[in-house]
């Protein structure tokens, strides 16, 4: 197993605006070395369709086992109109799904945060997202998406049958849900999980297995429970009474979209997936924004940097153990807000307009 590397971090910028809001969280990332003596090696490298374009495969060995020694990576987005028609194996996300399976990335932090200042962006009222803060935490390595057998089969009558399965053992429960509790007592204390227990046996199980960890080790946390569909529902209806929700993979899947809707802008959100620790306390991860690669924009340096770089003060927080690092990263970006400045997806009367280096500019100009 090659060991991870501290303080290394792996830019995948990507495709379409990947490389323009990967190269704004390049830019904070040598403040901070220049600034604060941190000592980041930054090491950068091609993933997705212009992997594609240059060797053929989304992700070149070389550049998979650079993820494997750096302790953070940091990817933009990946796929767009131009690598549709390629066979599933070259497909440029691909290369995602591949970082992801193996470096064991298990667990996949989304927050929902509504930024005071961009509460009219959403699509309900006010005072139902004013003040929202919820984290979502989805299981990513197993259930329906990886079980087996799956497949599509001829049967008897002249039909076809198409056939996935969704399994989750005691363990793949647990880990997440550890991770759940943990981030829960930095938090608001409460986690609610949620399956299908009422159809689903594994959906029981998982019930079952997370309540068990939490009457053992988090009894000082607030546990509920509820049925997935009910939870997508509730999101809807009053979504602050979450803290943070944990779930499987396809339900986690559809409720952490639906949540990240709840705050208005895709330009905003960050994103962690993070895989289990090793004896020596190492753990990997992934961090990128929830956004993909706006074809649409891209090359007309419009996109928002926000989400990569709030993707980054995640780093901070939970892979470099730098919590006052990553709150003064998030503090920058309230004040740029604060201050009026929009990239274009975001705007509203009165704001001013400014591009993505500006923007990226003016966050650091916030963190001097
Ligand atoms: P998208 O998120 O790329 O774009 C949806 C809309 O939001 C577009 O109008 C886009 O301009 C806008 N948008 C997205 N991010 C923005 C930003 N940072 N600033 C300003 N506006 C932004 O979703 P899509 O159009 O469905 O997908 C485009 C491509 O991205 C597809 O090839 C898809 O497969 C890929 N994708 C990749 C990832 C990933 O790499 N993790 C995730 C989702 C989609």
């Amino acid at each position: 197993m090659i060991k991870v590397k501290k303080r290394k971090i792996l830019l995948l910028p990507g495709d379409g605006i990947g490389p323009e809001v990967i190269g704004e969280v390049k830019k904070i990332i040598k403040w901070f070395n220049d600034n604060k003596s941190l000592d980041f090696e930054i090491e950068e490298g091609l993933a997705g369709g212009c992997s594609y374009d240059k060797h053929g495969t989304p992700i070149t060995d070389e550049v998979f086992y650079k993820a494997l020694e750096c302790e953070v990576v940091m990817l933009g987005a990946v796929g767009g109109p131009k690598w549709d028609n390629l066979e599933f194996s070259k497909k440029p996300e691909r290369a995602l799904l591949k970082l992801r399976k193996e470096l064991k990335l298990f667990a996949n932090l989304r927050p929902a945060i509504c930024f005071e200042q961009l509460v009219d962006a959403s699509t309900l009222k006010p005072e139902i997202v004013s003040g929202l803060d919820i984290m979502i935490v989805r299981e990513l390595t197993g259930g329906i998406y990886f079980g087996e057998p799956r497949g599509i089969k001829p049967i008897d009558n002249g039909e076809r049958k198409g056939i996935n399965t969704h399994t989750y053992t005691t363990s793949e429960i647990t880990r997440v849900a550890r991770i759940a509790f943990d981030l829960a007592k930095k938090r608001s204390n409460k986690v609610t999980s949620c399956e299908k227990s009422n159809v689903m046996e594994a959906g029981q199980l998982w019930k079952e297995e997370v309540q068990e960890l939490h009457d053992k080790e988090y009894k000082d946390v607030e546990l509920s429970h509820m049925l997935a569909d009910n939870c997508a529902m509730q999101l809807l209806r009053n979504p602050k009474q979450f803290d943070v929700i944990v779930t499987d993979n396809l339900f986690g899947d559809m409720l952490s979209d639906q949540a990240s809707m709840l705050t208005g802008s895709l330009g905003l959100l960050p994103s962690a997936s993070l895989g289990a620790k090793n004896k020596d306390g190492e753990m990997r991860a992934m961090y990128e924004p929830i956004h993909g690669s706006a074809p649409d924009i891209a090359g007309k340096g419009i996109a928002n940097p926000i989400a990569s770089i709030l993707s980054f003060a995640m780093a901070l927080r939970y892979s470099l153990d730098l919590d006052n690092e990553a709150d003064a990263l998030e503090k920058a970006v309230q004040d740029v807000l604060n201050d009026g400045l929009r990239t274009k997806d975001i705007l509203s009367k009165g704001m001013k307009e400014t591009s993505t280096p500006e923007m990226g500019d003016a966050i650091i100009s916030k963190l001097q």
